[in-house]
């Protein structure tokens, strides 16, 4: 079975490359090892994401894929069956120098981070602090977790590779050694320093510049503010991603069009929405409240609503320096409130109306009842 690369990423056929870069990026990111610890098909799916896009974001390969496609379901492109290839590819995607030349260095690790934000500091964008815990290469073992001058014996079950194989029948299991874990030695005496982790932490605290109209589903990605490099390689990368708490009186919209309009309800009474009225309404704006003007017209009915154009969330994909040049709809959804309790004048009042009122009901009535005679129905 041929494996669709299209479908894998969830482009049409005819995308371009804008487009599956931004489906690579959204699909890597959600599906990265690191990011899934708990999941291991994570890997399986990130390894194919990231084999679907290194083949369509090369023209010839692409070009190559749509004559012929794959060979029972094995690219035909090589190179992709390893996973230290698709961490090249990955970790090139998001600009990190990385790439074939570069791998006798080990890249930090990523770090992942949420930060929580008030609901109007992710409508208009807000600087964070953030405080992260980067693990540094311990300044006296330099990440070997040995004492200096003490150090390390060669691991007895590896014979120091850090590779151990296990033949069953046909099948050669390469894993890696769980008495040394893959370094090829036992440490013989701890580091004083580091108790023998090989790093240190170090608390650092970072500001981070969240751009307006961020949503939970966004993430942010600080090039080189991962974890340092234990052996001088380039250091990971920190991704950030948001929630956001509720406001209680305004949300934002959950589809995709739907997801840069504001929401709100507004109580009104029926004279309001019989006669009509204008409201001034607070909503959030970038600095102080802002006052907008409700105009409700005559004869609206309970559960109208009515939409105020560009009061709503700025558009992400618009904002440059943390200005916007659009922003969705504040969409007011009315609803009729009745009072519980009356006065003895608003009483009388509605008393009066429903007099009024039933005398036209009344008058409808006499109406229809001629309209039975004209046509002879008993
Ligand atoms: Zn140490
Ligand atoms: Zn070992």
């Amino acid at each position: 079975m041929a494996k669709d690369y299209y479908e894998i990423l969830g482009v049409p056929r005819d995308a371009d490359l804008k487009t599956i870069k931004k489906a690579y990026r959204k699909l890597a990111l959600k599906y990265h090892p690191d990011r899934n610890p708990d999941n291991p098909q994570a890997e399986e799916k990130f390894k194919e994401i990231t084999e679907a896009y290194a083949v369509l974001s090369d023209p010839e390969k692409r070009h190559r894929y749509d004559t012929y496609g794959t060979k029972d379901g094995m690219p035909d492109f090589g190179g992709f069956d390893s996973m230290e290839d698709i961490f090249d590819i990955f970790a090139q995607f998001f600009g990190f120098s990385g790439g074939r030349g570069a791998r006798r260095y080990r890249r930090g690790e990523d770090i992942f981070l949420a930060v929580e934000l008030e609901f109007e500091e992710a409508l208009f964008g807000t600087e964070k602090e953030i405080s992260v815990s980067r693990r540094h290469p311990c300044p006296v073992c330099g990440g070997s977790g040995a004492e200096p001058g003490v150090g390390k014996v060669t691991c007895k079950t590896c014979g120091g590779k850090g590779q151990v194989v296990q033949q069953q029948g046909f099948f050669r299991f390469v894993s890696t050694c769980p008495e040394c874990r893959g370094t090829g030695a036992i440490i013989k005496e701890k580091c004083h320093e580091c108790g023998g982790t090989g790093f240190t932490i170090k608390q650092e605290k970072l500001s981070v510049q969240i751009p307006p109209g961020i949503d939970e589903d966004h993430t942010i990605r600080l090039g080189g503010k991962g974890h340092p490099s234990i052996d001088g390689g380039p250091s990971g990368d920190l991704y950030l991603s948001v929630t956001i708490k509720e406001n209680g009186k305004f949300y934002r919209g959950v589809s995709d069009e739907d997801r840069y309009n504001l929401h709100t309800i507004v109580e009104v009474s029926f004279p309001q929405l019989a006669l009509g009225d204008t409201i001034d309404l607070q909503i959030p704006a970038p600095e102080e409240p802002e006052i907008v003007k409700l105009e409700i017209p005559p004869g609206t009915q309970p559960y109208d609503t009515i939409v105020i154009p560009g009061k709503g969330v700025p558009v992400i994909d618009t904002v440059r320096n943390g200005r916007w040049t659009k922003r969705g709809d504040l969409v007011v959804h009315l609803h009729l409130t009745v009072p519980k309790k009356l006065s003895s004048e608003e009483k009388d009042l509605i008393s009066r109306l429903a007099e009024v009122q039933g005398q036209i009901v009344t008058e409808k009535k006499g109406l229809f009842e001629k309209l039975k005679e004209k046509l002879g129905v008993k």
